[in-house]
């Protein structure tokens, strides 16, 4: 059987199709300006440069077996690759159809897995349905501008906005505890924050670091930045509930 999951960004991740459904892709809620821009067509030469045909193969799959054939298949995957980090949409994005059921997938991983899990979506209904589910989910709604945030989303939730002329998104969180101010990081284009020193690592600018992509979801994670802002971390993987609040 072949794989699900692909290396992307330092972990394992979901790579969907590209493009409207119409025309074989998985980016329903995409904008005009987004599938124009996008970075899985533009930098196809570097970690996403898996073929259309896996794409689908793989979105169908996913769209296909059932939730309790998938989620063994993916542990398995994980354990393999040597990650405790699952990126969903590393291309693509959530279809409409697939919501309700990719939501009990990743709850159900990340709740009995103790996997961690992230993504970026411009699918709203399942960004609702996965925040709050549990510590170790953090997915990103891709939105176009900051006025679009309404207060009533801005408790625990994060939102990518992406800046085309750059190729880097700028991720936006708002803290479980309302009164902390929100924050703010970038990643795409190399540059998590330009030249920013960290315990492990630099992280590089765009201009000195060629690879147009992020540079390392672990470090983020092991950081608690970015995605990972305020997540709890776990050196437990794949073994135990005790972690899990449910
Ligand atoms: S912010 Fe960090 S964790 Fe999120 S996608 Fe970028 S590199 Fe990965």
């Amino acid at each position: 059987m072949e794989n699900l999951l692909h290396s992307f960004s330092g972990v394992a991740a979901i790579f969907f199709p590209v493009g409207r459904i119409k025309k074989g892709g998985t980016c329903e809620f995409a904008s005009q300006k987004c599938l124009y821009e996008c970075a899985a067509f533009k930098n196809g030469n570097y970690d996403n440069s898996i073929p259309y045909e896996t794409k689908r193969r793989i979105y169908t799959e996913i769209l296909n077996e059932p939730i309790n054939r998938l989620i063994p298949r993916i542990v398995k995957e994980m354990t393999k690759m040597d990650t405790k980090i699952l990126y969903w949409f590393a291309s693509g994005d959530c279809p409409r159809k697939l919501t309700l059921k990719l939501s009990e997938l990743i709850i159900r991983l990340s709740e009995k897995y103790v996997m961690t899990q992230q993504g970026f979506t411009r699918n709203k209904k399942l960004w609702q349905l996965l925040n709050g589910r549990h510590h170790n989910i953090r997915f990103c709604l891709t939105i176009e501008s900051e006025d679009k945030i309404a207060e009533k989303d801005k408790e625990g939730t994060l939102f990518a906005i992406p800046n085309y002329k750059t190729g880097n998104v700028k991720i936006i969180g708002y803290p479980w505890i309302i009164s902390k101010p929100r924050f703010e990081y970038h990643c795409g284009g190399a540059a998590f924050i330009p030249s920013y020193k960290s315990k492990i690592h630099t992280y590089y600018s765009r201009k000195e670091f060629k690879v147009s992509q992020c540079h390392d979801c672990q470090i983020c994670y092991y950081e608690k930045k970015g995605c990972h802002s305020e997540m709890e971390q776990t050196e437990t993987n794949y073994t135990s509930h005790s972690n899990s609040r449910h």
